[in-house]
């Protein structure tokens, strides 16, 4: 009877993050045990904030004082009995060893190459995936649905059409410019069968293919909908978000945008655009004009693989 990991796949969202030995107790022995045979849990210091071992019902930092015959001894303060003592099996915790994690689902994809970090923590190359003619990168990326995931998005989407595995949680709707990749999520396809992982690969090439199938059945909506706003902008007035459109529109090039805009009938100088990329670099790192280079560095790794190389 297979298994679920979902507490494995949580704690792997919340990267950094310990296992106390509390939360521990409440995994189930098996599925504790086996994270713990596959290497994907190890050991980590001892935890300075413990829940409270008398009644469970509050998280406490230790407090360290000098014992008996020169050693020391734990406590931490409780409303029901004032003073609970911590034992050094209380302060037991764990961290997922996310190396572990990657090369063994690398070996039990089969996968080419051998997994390298392309994010420190977040993200990982597991290998490559040769399908229907067209090699893929399987990447594995944990805590997309963090405040601080913006920051390894590029390592994903520069990926060679990537495929994404993340344990549970998925970005927002809005994490993605352009076409998302297919993102499988483990608790869907990977599970525990006689302490052992399991990984139901008819399953996970259907996820695949749905996906794929999705997005070529989307049509690039954002690239529209910013054509449409250029366009309406050059019907009324030369705005500074048109300038900037047109810019990142035209490979990030001053005299193009400026021969775009002057086909429109505006007229206006390469350098007082470039004056304008400099006033406005932040929004451009980050605003919305970001989407067009994105869409169309998307598109160019569209293009198929053999074409490539
Ligand atoms: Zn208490």
């Amino acid at each position: 009877m297979p298994e679920s990991l979902t507490l494995l796949w949580s704690l792997m969202d919340m990267p950094g993050a310990a296992l106390s030995n509390y939360a521990a107790s409440l995994w189930g022995t098996n599925v504790f045990q086996a994270a713990l045979a596959l290497g994907f849990l190890r050991e980590a210091e001892p935890a300075t904030w413990v829940t409270c071992p008398e009644c469970f019902e509050h998280e406490e930092e230790v407090i360290v004082r000098p014992g008996r015959n020169g050693g020391v001894c734990y406590a931490i303060p409780c409303p029901e009995v004032l003073r609970a003592e911590v034992s050094l099996n209380d302060m037991r915790q764990w961290r997922v060893d996310m190396a572990a994690v990657a090369s063994t689902l690398a070996r039990a994809l089969q996968l080419a190459g051998k997994p390298t970090e392309l994010a420190p923590g977040r993200v990982w190359r597991l290998g490559r995936w040769k399908y229907q003619g067209q090699a893929r990168d399987m990447l594995l990326a944990i805590g997309l649905n963090q405040p601080d995931a913006i920051d390894i998005r590029r390592q994903i989407t520069a990926s060679r059409r990537p495929v994404v595995f993340v344990p549970l949680a998925e970005p927002g709707a809005d994490f993605w410019v352009g076409q998302p990749p297919p993102l499988i999520r483990l608790s869907e396809v990977v599970s525990l069968v006689d302490s052992a992982l399991g990984i139901d690969t008819t399953e996970l090439v259907g996820l695949i293919q749905d996906a794929d199938e999705r997005t070529d059945n989307t049509p690039d909506s954002l690239s529209f909908v910013l054509d449409q706003k250029v366009r309406s902008a050059l019907n009324s007035k030369m705005t500074d978000e048109l300038i900037l459109q047109t810019y990142v529109a035209n490979g990030s090039s001053s005299r193009k945008a400026a021969k775009a805009l002057k086909k429109r009938g505006h007229s206006i100088h390469h350098a007082t655009i470039s004056r304008l990329v400099k006033k406005y670099e932040e929004v451009l790192r980050t605003g919305s004009s970001e989407s067009v280079v994105r869409t169309r560095s998307s598109q160019r790794r569209d293009t198929p693989i053999e074409k490539r190389d």
